[in-house]
Formats: C-alpha cells, structure tokens, sequence
C-alpha cells in the first residue's frame, strides 16, 4: 500500500516537472518568435530589393530606347529644319501649281512619319475642297464641302483638326467614310484670310506629340507657296492675255515667237504666220453697236481657238486684227488651215451677218513662211500683212499665200 502511495507521488511529481518543463519552453518559444519574423521580414525585405532592382533594369532599358527614338526623331528634325531654306526658295520660285502640290505633299511624308497624306486645294467657285494627287493633279473625284469630315471642319474654321479630340471625323456616305477613315488631323493652308486648302495626315507612328504643330508649319509654308502662285500667275496672266477675248496679247505673242524661231532654226523646220482681219468691222460696230461687237470678237476668237491645234499661238494682234503662229507647218499647209478658218468663219451663224455688205461675217488673210519666204520673223509677218492687204484689195472674204499669184479664190474672180 505504501509503495503505491510512493508510485504515485512520483508519478504526480514527473506530471508536474512536465508541466513546468513545457511552460518553460513555451516561454522560451515566445521570447523566440521575434526573431523568426525578423527573418521572415529579411526574406521578404531581399526578394522586394531584387524585384525592384529587375524593375529599375526595365526602366533604363525603356529610357535608353526612348533617348534612341529621341535621338532619331532629333535627327529627322534636323534634317528638316536644314532643308526648309531650300524647299522654301524651290516653293517660291515656280509658278507651276503641280510642283508646288508635290512638293508640299513630300515635305508632310518627309517629316511625319504615317501612311497617308493628302493635299485638298479649295475651289472657290465649286466652294469644294479638291484632292490633289501626288503628283499635283487637281482630281475631281474626290471633294470635301466646308464643315464636311475632318478635312472640311479644317477649312471651315480654319484651324488644326485632330481625331478623337472634340472631333470624331466623317460620318455620312459610306465610301467617303472609307477614305476618311485614314485621315487622323487635318491642318487648313491659309493665307492673308483666304483659305486655300487643306493637307490631311493619317495614323501617326510613334507620335511625339509635335505632329500637329508640325503639320500646321508645313501648311503656313505651303500658304504662302501658294498664294504667291495664285497670285503672281494671276498677274502673268494679265500680262500674257486679252481681257477681251481670252486669246494671247501681242506682247507676249513676240515674246513666243523668239523661243519658236531659236527652236526652228536649231532643228531646221519652217513656221508659217496667219494674219487675219475681219471684213468690214466698222460697219457691224456702227450697225449694231460696240457692245455687239465685242460679242462678235469673243465669239470669233472662241471659235479659232477652238479650231486651232493646242501646239499653235493664236493672238490679237490689234482692234479685229489676228495672228496665229504654226511651228513645223508648212506655207501650203498654213493656207489649207487658213482656208479652213475663213470658211468656219463665213458659215458660222453670227448675230447680226445678214446686216454686213457680204451678207456674212467675213476675214481677210495673208500666210506666209519662216524661213521660206523671210530672213526674219518679223519679215514674214511684214508679207503676211502685204498680203492680207492684197486680199482685202481683191474684194475680202480670201486669203492670200505669199505668192503672189496663188490665192484662194471665193469669189466671181476667174
Ligand atoms: P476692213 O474690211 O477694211 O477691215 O474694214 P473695217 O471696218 O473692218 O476696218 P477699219 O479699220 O475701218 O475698222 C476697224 C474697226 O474695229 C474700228 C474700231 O472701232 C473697231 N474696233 C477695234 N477694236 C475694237 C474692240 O475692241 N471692240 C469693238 N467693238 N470694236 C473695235
Ligand atoms: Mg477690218
Ligand atoms: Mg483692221
């Protein structure tokens, strides 16, 4: 009985060191437990170091690409900025719209980089916005309406058009929609508050953001380009045409006539001269009116001009005085044409013909030949003349070769 008693209280007292032991642990373990977070805490601390060192690599790379794309869009500016003195003088010193056209088109494709551009030129008459091809061909196919698309929104107010910001582009027929569709900003071409046109850019690769400001410069430039084509083949006009009948003036009929001549005696072929003065013009004047007679002359005119091949100059050469110059034409082929004329002109139903002594409108003419018949241009035209007299002298309404015997006869004569 005793030595159960014994047993006992030892097993009691190993229960109670047990106890003890695992309460002492267990505070050990709980002055240990910093520690583990700590470690925990590191790792994590080393692996977000390593993250960010793997993110800091990615952004250097990206910045190195971003200073190599600025590097190259640098460049490319620069280039442009060189040129523009060039380009500029080129685009002053021409008259000829297509060249201007197509040099204001490359300018856009050398300096944004996209798929398209488009050049609109404005018909003030049409008030439509033409396409211009890139060679500088007015196309009529394709056409924009102020306020029509981004291209028409550009004309209309005159200012940048970008997709997307505040302007969502062309809705409305479906074809137009198509080609629209690749226009991304649209910038007008204005100059002194007459709009002259609109050049359009498509998507942009690897937009700097300066595309737009960049395109508004090319359309001040092209602006400028053109007004002063408009204007100054304006003014050469005046200088080249009658008012009157829309044909070459004398002026610059003598001014044509020496880059025939040099090119007929360099390649050795003849011109022949057409003087023609219609008959009998005092009359219909005094008859009808100056008013009806200058209908009479635009109309005559007209009608030669129309009559006459594209390589001849037809001018006014005085009050109903005419000339027409035909390179590699003949003396005997010059009569035909000019018979040709005379009869057009005699059968044509002007106002007024039965009112005049012949009954018709009528011409009187002389032909002669470069260098056949004269030393000089000039001295053939003097024979045209001698011979124009001659005609008129031999009842009108006919033209005379020089030869003198050799004259186209119309009427009784025999
Ligand atoms: P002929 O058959 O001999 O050529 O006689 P003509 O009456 O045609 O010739 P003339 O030289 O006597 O008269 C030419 C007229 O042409 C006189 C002039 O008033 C007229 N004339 C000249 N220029 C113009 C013009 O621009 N408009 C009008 N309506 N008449 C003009
Ligand atoms: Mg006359
Ligand atoms: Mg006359």
């Amino acid at each position: 009985m005793e030595n159960m008693q014994s047993i006992a209280n030892i097993l009691i007292f190993m229960a109670a060191t047990v106890g003890v032991i695992s309460v002492v642990i267990y505070i050990i373990g709980l002055f240990r437990q910093p520690d583990r977070e700590e470690e925990e805490k590191n790792r994590r601390e080393h692996f977000g170091t390593l993250r960010e060192i793997s993110l800091r690599d990615q952004r250097i790379r990206e910045l190195q690409s971003e200073v190599q794309r600025l590097n190259e869009l640098n460049s490319r500016y620069l280039v442009f900025m060189l040129n523009i003195p060039t380009v500029v003088m080129h685009l002053n010193s021409t008259l000829e719209f297509d060249e201007i056209a197509s040099t204001i088109i490359r300018l856009v494709r050398d300096i944004i980089a996209t798929d398209t551009v488009e050049l609109y030129i404005y018909d003030k008459e049409a008030d439509l916005l033409k396409r211009v091809s890139p060679d500088g061909k007015v196309e009529d196919g394709m056409t924009y309406a102020l306020g029509e698309g981004l291209i028409g929104r550009a004309g209309q107010h005159r200012m940048l058009r970008i997709r997307g910001r505040g302007d969502e582009g062309y809705s409305g027929k479906k074809d137009k929609e198509q080609v629209e569709a690749n226009i991304y900003m649209a910038a007008p071409i204005h100059f002194s508050n007459r709009l002259l046109g609109v050049i359009g850019a498509g998507e942009i690769k690897n937009p700097s953001g300066n595309e737009g400001s960049l395109l508004k410069m090319i359309a001040d430039i092209a602006g400028v380009a053109l007004f002063n084509q408009k204007f100054l083949s304006g003014a050469k006009k005046k200088a080249e045409v009658d008012p009157l009948t829309g044909l070459y003036n004398r002026r610059y009929f003598f001014h044509m006539v020496q880059k025939f001549v040099e090119k007929s005696i360099l390649e050795d072929t003849p011109i022949s001269i057409f003087l023609f003065d219609i008959d009998n013009f005092k009359h219909y004047n005094d008859t009808n009116g100056h008013a009806e007679g200058d209908k009479l002359l635009k109309e005559l005119s007209e009608l030669v001009a129309k009559f006459t091949r594209k390589t001849s100059v037809v001018a006014r050469y005085g009050g109903e005085e005419f000339i027409v110059m035909l390179p590699e034409i003949s003396r005997e082929e010059a009569f035909v044409y000019a018979e040709r004329v005379r009869e057009m002109i005699a059968s044509h139903p002007f106002a007024h013909r039965e009112k005049q002594p012949l009954g018709i409108i009528s011409i009187s003419g002389g032909v002669a030949s470069f260098p056949a018949d004269g030393r000089s241009i000039h001295e053939v035209i003097q024979l045209a003349d001698a011979a124009l007299y001659q005609a008129k002298r031999e009842g009108r309404n006919r033209i005379i070769m020089h030869k003198p015997f050799m004259f186209s006869d119309t009427s009784s004569e025999g």
